[in-house]
Parts: structure tokens; C-alpha cells; sequence
């Protein structure tokens, strides 16, 4: 098959994660932060998650990562396509629910609340969950080996140094309302501990 298609369900998908999350980046910096996390460990894993959603970019524009190639199959097209639907919809989702308590980074805002409903109602990290789809949808659209799993890779290590740090600055600001959230949800599945 031809990796032009994969390239442009590629850009097409990059395109509406970025458009998804414009306005919610937009009104979020008009909002004062009152408490940030970002030290050397937070700026580290920002850094790779760019890193790891441009690769594929690279792949797209240029023949650079040619050396790399191996040959499209409808199969993992397909399923790749399914995870962007499904990840691009619970991004989605999460952004709707989020609202204005939305960062990029570990921080807390002004009258910042805390978000139980909707997609966080069963799991407490539902954008994380369709970051992780949508980069699985990736590795199996991108016949390459090293764009393909680049962002997969990049968020995965992102969510595991990230998540504890996360889920401390809430229980801090939210006290025993984010303890009982807890006890109560899952952290990407249902059912999933
Ligand atoms: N981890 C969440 C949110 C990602 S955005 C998810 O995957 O859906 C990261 C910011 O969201 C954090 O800095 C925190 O300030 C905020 N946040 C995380 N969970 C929240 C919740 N349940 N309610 C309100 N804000 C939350």
C-alpha cells in the first residue's frame, strides 16, 4: 500500500489534536497559576513528548527516516485508524470536561476545580488514556520503525514519571475530595487498578 496514505492520515490526525486543543490552551494561559510543579524532571519529559509527537512530522516532510521503512498492511492500518478515532474522540472528551482547569504541565489556577464528572467520572486520567491510544494508533499507521513508535514511546515515559507527581499536587490541593476520587475511580481503565 502506499505510505502516502499513512502520511496523510498522519497529518490529518496531528492536525486535530492540535485544533482540539487550541481554544482550551488559549483561555487556560488567561487564567493565573497559583501553584506549579516543573522542575528538571517535568521539563525533561515536556521536552521528549515534543520530541516524540514531531518525529513523526519528520517522517512526513522529509525522507530522513527512510532507512527505517517497512512495507504498509491494511490490518494495522485499520486498527491504527480505529485508536485515532477513539483517542482523537476521549481527547476530545477530557478537553470538554477539563475546561479551563487544563495545563500542559503540573500546575494549579486560579479557583481551580476539581473535575469528577463526565469522562473523569470512572478513571482519573482519561487525556492521558487518549494520548496513549492516539500514539498506539500511530505505531500501527506509520510503517516506519523509529516515527512510528516515537510519540508511544516518548508519552509513555511521559505518564509513568509524571502521573504519582500528578495525583500528590491534587491530593495537596484537594485534600480528602481527590482522596475519595481515588478510592472511588481508576487511573486509565475501568476495572483496571
Ligand atoms: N491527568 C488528567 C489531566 C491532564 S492535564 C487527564 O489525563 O485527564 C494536567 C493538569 O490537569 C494538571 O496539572 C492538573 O492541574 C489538572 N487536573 C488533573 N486532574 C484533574 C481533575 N480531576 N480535576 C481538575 N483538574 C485536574
Amino acid at each position: 500500500m502506499n505510505p502516502w496514505v499513512a502520511k496523510g492520515l498522519v497529518l490529518g490526525a496531528s492536525v486535530a489534536m492540535v485544533v482540539i486543543r487550541a481554544p482550551h490552551g488559549h483561555r487556560s494561559r488567561g487564567i493565573r497559576v497559583v501553584k506549579i510543579r516543573k522542575g528538571a524532571l517535568e521539563t525533561g519529559l515536556l521536552t521528549l513528548a515534543w520530541l516524540g509527537f514531531f518525529v513523526p512530522l519528520i517522517w512526513i516532510a522529509s525522507p530522513a527516516l527512510s532507512f527505517a521503512e517497512y512495507p504498509l498492511r491494511a490490518g494495522p492500518l485499520i486498527g491504527g485508524v480505529l485508536c485515532f478515532v477513539l483517542g482523537l474522540y476521549l481527547f476530545y472528551r477530557s478537553h470538554a470536561d477539563l475546561g479551563a482547569n487544563w495545563s500542559i504541565t503540573l500546575e494549579v489556577r486560579e479557583n481551580h476545580r476539581l473535575i469528577t464528572h463526565g469522562v473523569y467520572r470512572r478513571i482519573r486520567h482519561p487525556m492521558y488514556a487518549a494520548l496513549l491510544l492516539y500514539s498506539v494508533g500511530q505505531a500501527l499507521v506509520i510503517p516506519n520503525w523509529v516515527a512510528g513508535p516515537s510519540y508511544l514511546v516518548a508519552f509513555a515515559i511521559l505518564f509513568v514519571f509524571r502521573v504519582h507527581a500528578e495525583e500528590r499536587m491534587m491530593l495537596e490541593q484537594f485534600g480528602d475530595d481527590y482522596a475519595a476520587y481515588m478510592a472511588r475511580t481508576y487511573r486509565l481503565v475501568p476495572r483496571v487498578r
